[in-house]
């Protein structure tokens, strides 16, 4: 016999676990079914280990640099602090067992397993089925890409769920994939001594972001030591105790290997045939209020509209309003900040200038080298980079932000504000800035743009 409730959610990444606490806040009655741990990749192998890592290893680096300022330190790392900090397999399960807990005490059904779509709004879990009479929420998220690398398969490469498990770190470390995952994870090991190499097929590490961030982190990385083999594709691998892999560039080996290629989307066997849609899609077309179908909703990475814990998070507020009827602006993701925590950090938002250049737009840029302002030259080592500003030349607002640097994330919250409120630049340009901040570089980035 089917089990009857108004939603079920089917994935309880950070917007899911979230989306089934407010529904059921609301007063409907939901079914949340989860086939591993509660809250997702988050914070267990994605955000919070590894920002826990990126915490250390910055501490690492800021005492190393303390002969430069202050006393003569001898900084000995010690990975298994780091590793004790991280949770483990045992810590897993409480934390698992918490959330469940927070949220059965909200009224909501946890169900555990894997759920599979069967008609229109029907979830079988097993051998339980779930009749949804609004509709299904899918938040499935994704899971590591490994590309089909002769060799590869079969060997003990790490993904980040491994790397954020390491009780040690190796003596040393092949990357593969100069993206975030690739970038934060190999700055993090390189300051615990261990040697690191990272393999890009694309000319810069970072790809996606400004050019002037990847040439910049591939000079931060060539000072630490880290080995970056920019425009080199892996062939193939073998593993006899340790890593050899096969490159355009020559034989590259090392103890351990993480494969950091990017994400697929955990859509396959889902059963979204049954709704008439593509299980072999790299992601669900949602419209302005996360709607995929008639009574179904998508909302985390699955959706495509960038894979941060923030967007799942705000899809699911707006999810949560369409599905009680309530209304509402739909989804913009206009000024999505991002941020990839190396150091120095890189915060973005909105479009880089060849995005915005794509889209035709009438750009003008301004930039300003951050070593050069009076915070960057008090804070010495360690203050590379940059603060880069698009404009739509026309409206005079900014579309898009590139701040480099120290604590450059929390620096970028002053540009989402503009980017998402469009603030003029006439209204930024006339904002007084704190003296000697960091932040107040985007006064001379701004200044850059009126030169332009
Ligand atoms: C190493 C790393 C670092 C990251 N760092 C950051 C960061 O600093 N900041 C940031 O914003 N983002 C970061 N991200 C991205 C972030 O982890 C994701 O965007 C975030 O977890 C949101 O994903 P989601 O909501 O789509 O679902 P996920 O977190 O992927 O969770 C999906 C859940 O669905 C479950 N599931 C899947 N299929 C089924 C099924 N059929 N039945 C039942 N359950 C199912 C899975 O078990 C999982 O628990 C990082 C990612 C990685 C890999």
């Amino acid at each position: 016999m089917a089990e009857e409730v108004d939603v079920v959610v089917i994935g309880l990444g950070p917007g899911g676990e979230n989306a089934a606490g407010l529904l059921a806040d609301a007063g409907l009655r939901v079914a949340a079914v989860e086939a591993r741990l509660v809250g997702g990749e988050c914070p267990y192998f994605a955000c919070v280990p590894t920002k826990m890592m990126a915490r250390a290893g910055d501490l690492v680096a800021d005492a190393r640099r303390a002969p430069e300022l202050a006393a003569d330190t001898t900084v000995r790392p010690d990975w298994t602090r780091v590793a004790a900090r991280i949770r483990d397999e045992a810590t897993d399960d409480w934390n698992d067992q918490a959330a469940a807990d927070r949220l059965t005490g909200r009224g909501v059904q946890l169900v555990r397993g894997e759920g599979v779509i069967t008609g229109k709004r029907e979830v079988t879990v097993g051998d339980r089925v779930l009749r949804a009479e609004r509709g299904i929420l899918l938040n499935t998220g994704t899971a590591p890409l490994v590309p089909p690398i002769e060799g590869l398969a079969g060997t003990p490469f790490w993904t980040n769920r491994e790397a954020v498990r390491a009780k040690t770190a190796p003596e040393s470390l092949v990357v593969l994939g100069g993206g975030v995952v690739g970038v934060e994870t190999a700055q993090v090991f390189a300051r615990f001594g261990t040697r690191v190499t990272i393999i890009e097929g694309g000319p810069r590490l970072v790809g996606r972001e400004e050019p002037e961030a990847g040439d910049l982190l591939g000079k931060v990385f060539e000072r630490e030591g880290v080995d970056v083999r920019t425009g080199t594709r892996v062939e193939r691998v073998a593993h006899d105790g340790a890593f050899t892999l096969g490159t355009t560039g020559g034989e590259i080996t090392g103890e351990r290997l993480l494969v950091a290629t990017g994400r697929r989307p955990n859509l396959k066997g889902l059963g979204l045939g049954a709704v008439g849609l593509d299980e072999n899609a790299r992601a669900l077309d949602v419209d302005g209020n996360m709607r995929a179908g008639d009574g179904l909703w998508a909302i985390g990475d699955i959706t495509g509209k960038g894979a941060f814990t923030h967007v799942s998070m705000y899809q699911s507020a707006v999810a949560v309003r369409d599905i009680l009827d309530r209304t509402g602006p739909p989804a913009s993701y206009r000024a999505v900040p991002r941020v990839t925590f190396t150091d120095p950090e890189i915060g973005v938002v909105g479009l880089t200038e060849a995005e915005a250049r794509d889209q035709n737009l009438p750009v003008r840029v301004g930039r300003t080298n951050l070593a050069q302002s009076t915070r960057g030259w008090i804070h010495g080592p360690g203050g590379d980079g940059f603060v880069k500003l698009v404009q739509d030349a026309e409206w005079g607002v900014l579309v898009g932000a590139t701040v480099m640097g120290p604590m450059a994330g929390e620096i970028l919250g002053a540009l989402s504000v503009a980017v998402h409120a469009e603030v003029h630049v006439d209204t930024l340009s006339t904002m007084i800035y704190a003296y000697p901040t960091f932040h107040r570089a985007i006064e001379t980035a701004l200044a850059d743009l009126y030169d332009d």
